[in-house]
C-alpha cells in the first residue's frame, strides 16, 4: 500500500426518519445553544416553522432570502441579521443553497452550525465554502464552516421532486466518483465513496419513481451524506472543474451539469485508471458496462439531461469553451489535457453521446 494522509473532520451526525421531530429539540439542549437563528428558503419555511416550534422561544430570528450560490450581498445581510440578533448559532434547513449561506455567516462570526439538509448536494459534510461576487464564484476551505451537528431525515426528501431528485443525487454520484481521484483520495476517502456509490446506485432509480418509497429515499439520503463526507476528504478532479467552468461561464443549471457531463469525463478517463474505475463499476452494479456507459445509462433511465445543447448550452460556445477549461485546468493529474481532448469530450457531451468517447489526438 502507498504511505497516505487521511485528515478525519469532526462533527456529529444524526440519521433516521423522523429524526428531525424527534431528535432536533434534544439535539439543541445537548449543544446548550440559546439563541438560533434559522436559515431556510421561502419555500421550506413552513415546514421549518413547525420543526422549530418546540424550542421556538429559541429561534430568535428568521433568514430567508437564501439564493442559489450564495451572492455576497445575501451573505452581507444574513451576516448583519445574525449579528444584530446576537445569534449563538446558525440552523440551516434546506439544500446546498440555504447551507452555503449558513457557512458564509459561520466564516465571519464563528458561530456553530446545525445543519438539516433536504437535497443530495452533499455540502453539510465538508468545510468548503463558496461566495459568488460580480457572479465569479469563489471558492475556500475553512473548519470554521464545518457544521458541528448534521441531522439528516429522510422523511424531508419526500417533497423533492423526481426533476430534482434525480439530478441532485447524480451530483452525489459524481462525488463519490471523483473521490477516488482526486487530490486528497486515501484508503479511507475511497471505501466511503465505494459505498456512497452502492447506496446511491440502488437508490436514484427508486427515489425518481416513487418519490414517497421511504427505503429508497434513506438509501440516497445516507448515499449523499457519504458522498459528501468523501469529497471532503479526498476534492473533486477534472469533472467538477469543467463543470465549474461551464456553470459560470454559459449560466448552465448545477445539478444537471453533472448528469451530462459525468459519463464523458469518465470515458476520458477510464482508459487512465482502470482498475479504480472497475471497482466503481462493481460498486454501480456495472456488470459487463464499462463504468462510463453504466453512469450515461442511469441518466437516460431516470430521465435525466445526458446532453448540453438539451440544458442550454450552445454550439458557437463550444470553441471558446475549451479554451476556457485550459485556462482554468492547464493540467490533469490522472490524464494528459489539451485542446483535441477536451474539444472530443465537450462535442460528446454537446450530443449525449453514449460513451466511449473518440479522441483522435493529432
Ligand atoms: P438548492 O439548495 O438551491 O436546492 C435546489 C432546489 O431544491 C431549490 O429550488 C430548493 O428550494 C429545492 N428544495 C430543496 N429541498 C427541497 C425539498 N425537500 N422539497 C422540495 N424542494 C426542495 O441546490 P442544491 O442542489 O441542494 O445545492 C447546490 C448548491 O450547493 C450549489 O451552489 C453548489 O455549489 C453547492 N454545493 C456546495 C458544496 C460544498 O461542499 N460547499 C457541496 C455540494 C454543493
Amino acid at each position: 500500500m502507498k504511505p497516505f494522509t487521511y485528515d478525519a473532520l469532526p462533527g456529529r451526525v444524526v440519521f433516521g426518519a423522523g429524526s428531525s421531530r424527534s431528535q432536533l429539540g434534544p439535539e439543541i439542549d445537548r449543544m446548550g445553544v440559546q439563541r438560533v437563528l434559522l436559515l431556510v428558503s421561502e419555500r421550506e419555511r413552513p415546514g421549518a416553522e413547525v420543526l422549530t416550534q418546540p424550542f421556538g422561544e429559541r429561534v430568535v430570528g428568521i433568514f430567508s432570502a437564501v439564493r442559489p450560490h450564495v451572492p455576497i450581498e445575501v451573505a452581507e445581510q444574513a451576516r448583519t441579521m445574525a449579528r444584530d440578533l446576537q445569534a449563538d448559532s446558525i440552523l440551516a434547513i434546506g439544500g446546498g443553497s440555504a447551507i452555503g449561506t449558513a457557512k458564509a455567516i459561520a466564516l465571519e462570526l464563528n458561530l456553530p452550525i446545525i445543519a438539516i439538509p433536504t437535497t443530495y448536494a452533499g455540502s453539510e459534510m465538508t468545510p468548503i465554502y463558496g461566495l459568488t461576487t460580480m457572479q465569479r464564484k469563489q471558492t475556500g476551505r475553512s473548519l470554521a464552516v464545518l457544521p458541528k451537528l448534521v441531522l439528516y431525515d429522510p422523511e424531508l426528501t419526500f417533497s423533492l421532486p423526481a426533476h430534482i431528485s434525480g439530478p441532485s443525487a447524480i451530483n452525489a454520484i459524481a462525488h463519490c466518483v471523483e473521490a477516488f481521484y482526486g487530490p486528497g483520495a486515501n484508503p479511507i476517502s475511497s471505501l466511503i465513496a465505494e459505498e456512497g456509490l452502492r447506496a446511491l446506485a440502488d437508490g436514484v432509480p427508486v427515489v425518481v419513481a416513487q418519490p414517497n418509497d421511504l427505503a429508497g429515499r434513506t438509501t440516497t439520503l445516507y448515499g449523499a451524506y457519504l458522498a459528501g463526507a468523501a469529497l471532503a476528504a479526498a476534492g473533486t478532479g477534472l469533472h467538477h472543474k469543467i463543470c465549474h467552468v461551464l456553470g459560470g461561464a454559459y449560466n448552465l443549471p448545477h445539478a444537471d451539469l453533472h448528469t451530462v457531463m459525468l459519463p464523458q469525463v469518465v470515458a476520458f478517463l477510464e482508459p487512465a485508471i482502470p482498475a479504480i474505475m472497475r471497482r466503481m463499476g462493481r460498486a454501480l452494479r456495472a456488470n459487463e458496462q464499462t463504468t462510463a456507459a453504466a453512469l450515461h445509462d442511469l441518466a437516460v433511465r431516470i430521465g435525466a439531461p445526458t446532453a448540453l445543447k438539451e440544458i442550454g448550452m450552445c454550439a458557437e460556445d463550444l470553441e471558446p469553451a475549451v479554451t476556457r477549461i485550459l485556462e482554468y485546468v492547464p493540467h490533469d493529474p490522472v490524464r494528459p489535457i489539451n485542446t483535441t481532448n477536451i474539444r472530443a469530450i465537450l462535442d460528446s457531451a454537446f450530443l449525449g453521446h453514449s460513451p466511449p468517447i473518440e479522441v483522435h489526438e493529432a
